[in-house]
């Protein structure tokens, strides 16, 4: 069976950007607004020769009083169905608190997850990815799921772990 990847994050971090720079094509909706209600949505993936199943995250609506559980309600589905998890946070944001809720489960579950720093769009920013290191999932990958900086080295990370 095709091993199945969930990308997982806080709205607005650049989950669907990063899908669509994996695909090679825009599918996934990017919205500069975060908390469009959708639902998860699952892609054919290839890296290296390798097929997969991309799965982007996002079904969940801005509530300022549930906001975190929300997020993390809606990893936590992704996340079960997953053999490896793309968690991505916002490297110029840095660790926010729903980051860290959403890391909890991702310890929880067990499933092998590596830690994408987005939104390193230059050198300057590679100091803010490493800063990445505090939520303890190992090492931060920078990337620009932008201008596909760094994401060869990421999928080659997750491809590592199914
Ligand atoms: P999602 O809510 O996590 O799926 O985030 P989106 O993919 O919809 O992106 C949210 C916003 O961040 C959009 O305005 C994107 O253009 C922007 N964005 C995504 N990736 C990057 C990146 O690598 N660099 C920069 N500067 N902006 C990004
Ligand atoms: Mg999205």
């Amino acid at each position: 069976a095709r091993p199945v990847v969930a990308v997982v994050g806080r709205p607005n971090v650049g989950k669907s950007t990063l899908v669509n720079r994996i695909l090679g094509r825009r599918e996934a909706v990017v919205e500069d607004v975060p908390g469009v209600t959708r639902d998860r949505v699952a892609y054919d993936a290839e890296w290296t020769g390798r097929d997969f199943t991309l799965v982007d995250t996002g079904g969940w609506e801005v509530d300022a009083t549930g906001i975190h559980l929300r997020v993390a309600e809606q990893a936590e589905v992704a996340v079960e169905l997953a053999d490896a998890v793309l968690f991505v946070v916002d490297a110029t944001v840095g660790a926010t608190d729903t980051d860290e809720a959403v890391v909890k489960l991702l310890r929880k579950s067990g499933k092998p997850v590596v830690l994408i720093a987005n939104k390193v769009d230059d050198n300057r920013t590679e100091a803010d990815a490493a800063m990445l290191w505090s939520l303890g999932l190992g090492q931060p990958y920078p990337v620009s799921a932008m201008h596909g900086r760094g994401t060869g080295d990421a999928l080659d990370a997750v491809l590592a772990v199914l």
